[in-house]
């Protein structure tokens, strides 16, 4: 049977790849997606979605943006730094951003409604960057693999209603979520990329406090919202009592960078 072959292949497969991996805040991850293929994977869809929807052309808003992003790109150390990061800025009103494997970011125009200042902005971009480095995608894509639930997530996707103006992007978003790397992360994800987004902005000279208003901000802004600040994101609540729980050693690197000089001044 040759169908019965090929999945014993594929399980053997899975068993060799099989690793277990740490996560930056010490979390124990089973990861057997193969990094290689998930940003093949991830460049592709990538593409497909610049090529899908409007790319901001507001070169003030893009280069903004681009202070911000870079800054905090700059203080990441290897095997990090020696990605090939990548950010799209889409011409769409979302309040929404995304990371895929391999650090290709995007950033809906629309998350300058929520993320009012370099700072807050700080935190969005932290928090996405930190999706890529906790390799959060490959974890998502080895459970994907056990247990089917990227099916379901993928139909809550495709069934969610969406309007007019957004309406390219979320078709883009589809296409990622049927090949595994743009399904939304779970509740310890978020977790973990708020703590470590969190670092990595204090570490480039923002001010870690103003993740507190973003996530304000976010939550009054994104009733119903898109894929990435889906429900499997904290409550707000709870997701500011953790962020204000860190602020002790963030603050800390907060000054440090500051004190060395790295005081981004971003503008719009
Ligand atoms: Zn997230």
């Amino acid at each position: 049977m040759p169908g019965f072959r090929i999945l014993s292949m594929s399980l053997l497969a899975l068993l060799v790849l099989s690793a277990c991996a740490t996560s930056p805040t010490g979390r124990k991850q089973v990861i057997f997606a193969s990094d290689a293929e998930l940003e093949a994977q991830a460049a592709q869809a990538f593409a497909q979605m610049k090529a899908s929807t409007p790319l901001l052309t507001d070169r003030a808003t893009i280069d903004y943006i681009a202070c911000v992003a870079n800054a905090i790109v700059d203080e990441l150390e290897p095997p990090h730094d020696g990605l090939n990061w990548e950010m799209a800025i889409f011409d769409e009103d979302a309040i929404n951003a995304f990371a895929m494997p391999g650090g290709k970011i995007g950033v809906f125009k629309g998350i300058l409604k929520a993320a009012q200042d370099q700072d807050q902005l700080a935190a969005v971009i932290g928090h996405e960057i930190a999706h890529v480095t906790a390799r959060h995608s490959a974890e998502r894509a080895s459970r994907v693999v056990t247990t089917g639930v990227g099916i379901q997530v993928a139909a809550i996707l495709l069934g969610g209603g969406h309007s007019g103006a957004t309406y390219t992007a979320y078709e883009a978003l589809n296409a990622g979520a049927s090949l595994g790397i743009m399904l939304p992360f779970n509740r310890g994800q978020e977790s973990e990329a708020d703590i470590v987004g969190l670092e990595y902005m204090a570490r480039a000279g923002f001010d870690p406090r103003a993740s507190v208003p973003l996530w304000q901000n976010m939550a009054k802004e994104n009733e119903g919202g898109p894929p990435e600040f889906l429900s499997t994101h904290p409550s707000s609540e709870r997701r500011i009592d953790q962020l204000v729980s860190q602020f002790g050693s963030s603050l800390k690197l907060y000054n440090e960078a500051q004190a060395a000089g790295k005081r981004p001044n971003c503008q719009r």
